[in-house]
């Protein structure tokens, strides 16, 4: 069978393996000179099941009204003209409740945890290396009253049997020692020791070149324009470049995956949240932290990838603008410097700003819609790194007529 993937970041490329693998002749398209050069190319690298919680909860909309009027830099919601937003916002709010609040969050837990088991077994079949580190990932508090509620929150991931640590910072210390110099402002930590990180784009490149090994075409530098349905199978895409012609279809545009289908009459609630991230050189005086984890006070991700590191943060309501500029990552820099005051290069910092596919409610879309021969493997909002081999496989299994390893409700566009 002859599958075109739409998109060749880490979505993509994942899924062009597991197909590839399942013995489908496999083309991937992507508008960029290489793969994973968009939001796959500079995420915080935490394979998270740790960090599965839906952002749409009980507190969120509070935080998002305040955000109208306050300066802060983990989160920016701003109101514009845009339709979609006001569409996909009225959606989030009413994921607010606190039944659907952990409903989410069960449902991504379950997906993420797959999908990391996915990860391992594809690791050891591959022998691939990316710069991944084992040793878990801490959530660390610097408010006692914030790590209270963490560990309260912690409750919905431990029930579905995860392994948390609430753990003092004598122990946080013990674990990542580069934390010492603010040891004595921390509340404590929740520690997931079965977390994990590591370069999603140094992943994606790696693969991408399996991928090849396998006979997987990359069509690169193209831009795909639009796809052409004949009744209820899509007949082609249309790219720059001339049409290409499948028996299946997998698109995997992240943030851009709504624009494709909209004239087809599929409207996927997918909308960019943009994110920054700041990488640094450790060098050889530096004292760097080899566990990634999150400052939960400032929505700070940070993660060593060999002899870089890496620190991420703020969801900001800019549409699809990816601009930025030097002062936007002065708040990840002060984190930064707080936590590992000699943690890497400060002054080479190398900058980037990308949009986070979001669904309102948390999960990412997979299965078909109206189209026999369509499948979506979108949406994956701030989690795709850690989803992508759990979704790519089912999404392959799906192509191939195999019953997926997960139940598939509440994935699909139907719950929409
Ligand atoms: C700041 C930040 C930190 C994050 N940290 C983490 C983390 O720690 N852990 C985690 O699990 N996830 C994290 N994520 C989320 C994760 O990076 C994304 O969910 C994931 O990269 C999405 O992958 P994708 O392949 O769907 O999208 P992309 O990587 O954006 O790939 C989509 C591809 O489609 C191509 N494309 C789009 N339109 C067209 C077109 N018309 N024609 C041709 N090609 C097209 C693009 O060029 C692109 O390569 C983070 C995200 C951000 C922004």
């Amino acid at each position: 069978m002859k599958s075109i993937v739409l998109g060749g970041g880490v979505i993509g490329v994942t899924t062009a393996y597991y197909l590839a693998k399942a013995g489908h002749e496999v083309t991937v398209i992507d508008r960029q000179p290489a793969v994973g050069r968009e939001t796959s190319f500079a995420n915080a690298g935490l394979i998270a099941p740790g960090h599965a919680y839906a952002w749409a909860s009980p507190r969120a909309p509070k935080i998002l009204l305040q955000s109208l009027y306050r300066e802060d830099t983990a989160l920016r919601f701003r109101l514009t003209a845009d339709p979609r937003l006001w569409a996909w916002s009225l959606r989030f709010l009413a994921n607010c409740t606190a039944a659907r609040n952990r409903a989410n969050t069960v449902r991504k837990l379950a997906l993420c945890r797959y999908s990391q088991q996915v990860l391992i077994a594809l690791r050891e079949e591959t022998g691939l290396r990316y710069d991944e580190v084992t040793r878990g990932c801490l959530y660390l508090y610097r408010d006692p009253a914030h790590f209270e509620t963490g560990i309260r929150n912690m409750a919905v991931l431990k029930g579905q049997g995860l392994t948390l640590q609430a753990i003092d910072p004598e122990r946080c210390v013990e674990i990542e020692p580069q934390l010492r110099h603010i040891k004595d402002r921390l509340a404590g930590a929740i520690y997931a020791p079965t977390d994990e990180s590591g370069d999603a784009l140094l992943f994606t490149e790696r693969l991408a070149r399996r991928c090849e090994d396998l006979g997987v075409t990359f069509r690169l530098g193209i831009r795909i324009t639009g796809l052409e349905a004949d009744g209820d199978r899509i007949a082609r895409v249309v790219t720059e470049a001339g049409e290409v012609v499948g028996d299946s279809y997998v698109l995997a545009l992240g943030s851009y995956s709504p624009f494709l289908v909209r004239p087809l009459g599929i409207a996927l609630p997918v909308y960019p949240i943009k994110g920054y991230s700041v990488t640094v050189p450790i060098e050889e005086q530096h004292e760097a932290p080899t566990v990634g984890g999150v400052d939960e006070g400032h929505l700070v991700a940070f993660a060593r990838m060999g002899d870089r590191l890496r620190l991420t943060g703020t969801a900001d309501f800019a549409g699809y603008d990816t601009s930025h500029a030097p002062e936007h990552f002065a708040g990840l820099l002060r984190v930064a410097r707080e936590l590992f005051p000699r943690g890497g290069a400060y002054d080479k910092p190398g900058y980037w700003a990308c949009l986070r596919p979001m669904t309102p409610d948390g999960p990412p879309i997979l299965g078909k819609a109206r189209h026999a021969n369509l499948w979506f493997n979108t949406g994956h909002g701030h989690m795709g790194w850690t989803m992508a081999c759990g979704t790519a496989r089912i999404t392959a299994d799906l192509i191939g007529g195999r019953v997926p390893e997960m139940d598939l409700s509440g994935l699909t566009l139907e719950r929409y």
